[in-house]
């Protein structure tokens, strides 16, 4: 019989079915027709091309602008038993004369390359010899100039068509926006492709978005859930990142550093340690991420404000790519507003793009004082309407909103009357009716706001300014010290004609409740203890360093979660489990069966 898209999924890959629009972009391709694919990180992008690179007659030929994700990649299928190879600068010219021989006889299914040397002559020049199944053009969002991925030779990609016009292309990536789509396919000259549009959803992360009160504590707190998971923990700097990866240590996480100012060695090792061993925690800027496709990374956590919507959603998607449940938390003050802020108007930008800038800091800080559900928001944001998720912490956990009117006037006339000279230290002790040196001197305690607001404590009031500045009735004026000024906002609700409902602040942890979602296999994210998973993820761990891949490419956690509920006996029981395709049992079958047997 011969293979078609289901057969091959089912038996080179082991999974029952195809997701959402898999299976017709697969048939749109094996149909030698273009394809446009922009589906979120983790949608199971890959599929889509390997599946039509095995069924049509020659090699795809796959451009990927990161060395990193090639090697995983084709290791990966080298582990189904598929003919695939990578060339970059990483091989050394009898390795990639060997590749290139090849590729040209027809020996390889798939071969990854770099832009760069896509566009060689030397290399369109085996191009001409070779019989191509297909070109899929990976990260696709890299030729929009206005995008922050931008690499000068996607724009060269276009020539593929004009010189292999029957060659169908499949142009993949994750960003969401319809600028971009537009100037991907005018570009890649894709005028033709047929476009498909995955929902943006991440179901299993849970989003969770905290007040910044004590942030160490807080991280710990957080991470104390996700013992012996891997994860990241963003901080916007270096220093930052330093000092939280040495109080996680000491804290008994293996944690490891991870940004621009370290030497490119050090870097490498954190990152390939990262993605070879179970359980590590890498903290790290915003220059870790990109092209990390690690299907079980637990959570993402930043502690700082990200600069915009795109940038969190991007950030926070490298977690549970395997589709297993994962976290995304963040923790955030008016500290974080104020800086981005100043460090916006401070820059070297022209005024159209500063209003760029914050307005889409609005968005971030509208997303996270949201009191309802973040994902509806996250998603209205990308122009996909929802429904509330029940897997974020708003959703689990609603706020309580109370009347705020005056507590707000209170705050607002203490500005007032002190002139709008002053920053929050001082305008909340005034408020608090404190005894300070500095109201001595101004003879802020004369004044009829001196000490209206004892009733409430200083969290509180804190939290009330915050909101007052993120809905504009206050501004800091970072060029006069953070002093806080009045805006128009400010005026009906001094006047009493407007109320001011506010966020509490709040009490209990999101996690004291239950979610909806539970994962296919039934294990929760607290699952771990589980002795047979962690014998297995023992066995694992040995059996990828011996072959000096990632643990992943042998088998994922999800595999992994579903073998140790199942407990199976025999080869037959253990290939009905997702992600055992004929290959891995043949390799893994035994080894696997003897773990559960002993465990
Ligand atoms: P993307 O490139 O879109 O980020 P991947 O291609 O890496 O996503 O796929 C994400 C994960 O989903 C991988 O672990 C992959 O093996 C898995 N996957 C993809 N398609 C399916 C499917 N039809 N059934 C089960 N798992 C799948
Ligand atoms: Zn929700």
């Amino acid at each position: 019989m011969p293979d078609t898209p289901l057969s091959l999924l089912h038996r080179v890959f082991g999974y029952a079915a195809f997701r959402g629009e898999q299976a017709a972009i697969v048939d749109t391709v094996v149909a030698g027709d273009d394809a446009l694919v922009l589906m979120p990180t983790g949608g199971g992008k890959s599929l889509c091309f390997q599946i039509p690179a095995l069924l049509r007659e020659g090699c795809a030929v796959v451009v990927s602008p990161l060395i990193a994700l090639m090697q995983d990649q084709v290791a990966a299928l080298k582990e189904l038993g598929i003919a695939a190879e990578f060339l970059n600068s990483s091989l050394d010219g009898a390795a990639a004369m060997q590749i290139e021989r090849e590729f040209v006889s027809g020996k390889l299914k798939l071969l990854y390359v770099a832009p760069e040397r896509l566009l060689t002559p030397r290399f369109q020049g085996l191009l001409e010899q070779a019989r191509i199944a297909l070109f899929a053009i990976d990260e696709a969002h890299c030729v929009s100039q206005w995008g922050h991925d931008f690499r000068p030779e996607y724009l060269g990609l276009s020539a593929l068509h004009e010189r292999f016009p029957d060659v169908p292309r499949i142009a993949l990536t994750a960003t969401a926006d319809t600028a971009t789509r537009a100037e991907i396919l005018d570009r890649l000259d894709l005028g033709a492709a047929r476009v498909f549009v995955a929902s943006f959803d991440r179901p299993n992360i849970r989003y969770r978005i905290a007040e910044k009160t004590e942030p160490r504590r807080q991280l710990l707190d957080f991470l104390g859930e996700h013992k012996g998971e891997a994860g990241i923990v963003y901080c916007s700097t270096r220093k930052k990142v330093e000092e939280t990866a040495d109080a996680l240590k000491q804290a008994g996480f293996t944690a490891l550093p991870y940004h621009g100012g370290m030497d490119n060695d050090t870097r490498r090792r954190h990152q390939e340690r990262f993605l070879r061993e179970d359980g590590v925690v890498m903290v790290a800027t915003l220059a870790f991420g990109m092209g990390i496709d690690k299907p079980d990374v637990r959570f993402v956590a930043h502690l700082d404000l990200p600069r915009s919507v795109e940038g969190y959603y991007q950030e926070t998607g490298r977690a549970g790519r395997d589709g297993e449940p994962a976290e995304a938390w963040m923790a955030w003050g008016l500290q974080d507003v104020v800086t981005q802020r100043r460090f916006i108007d401070e820059g070297e930008a022209e005024d159209a793009h500063k209003r760029i800038g914050h307005a889409k800091l609005d968005a971030l800080v509208g997303l996270a004082e949201a009191a309802s559900c973040r994902r509806v928001a996250l998603l209205s944001y990308f122009g996909e309407a929802s429904q509330p998720c029940g897997n974020c912490d708003v959703c689990l956990n609603p706020p309580t909103l109370w009347d705020g009117t005056e507590a707000a006037q209170k705050l607002l006339s203490t500005v007032y009357r002190t002139g709008q000279r002053f920053g929050a230290g001082h305008v909340l002790d005034v408020l608090l009716g404190k005894t300070t040196e500095k109201i001595d001197r101004f003879g802020h305690n004369q004044l009829s706001v001196f000490g209206i607001g004892t009733s409430q404590t200083d969290k509180v009031w804190r939290a009330v300014l915050r909101q007052l500045v993120v809905r504009g009735l206050l501004e800091v004026d970072h060029t006069a010290y953070g002093a806080l000024k009045l805006t128009q906002a400010a005026k009906p609700v001094l006047k009493g004609e407007e109320t001011v409902m506010l966020r509490a602040i709040e009490v209990r942890p999101a996690r004291s409740k239950k979610s909806r979602f539970a994962p296919s296999s039934g294990a929760g994210v607290h699952d771990d203890e589980d002795p047979l998973f962690l014998s297995l993820r023992a066995w694992r761990r040995e059996t990828a360093n011996e072959k000096g891949v990632p643990a992943y490419v042998i088998l994922h956690d999800a595999t992994l979660r579903e073998i140790a509920a199942r407990r199976p006996a025999t080869l037959a029981e253990l290939g009905e489990i997702s992600g055992l395709g004929t290959k891995k049992l043949e390799a893994y079958g035994e080894a696997v069966l003897a773990v559960v047997a002993e465990g």
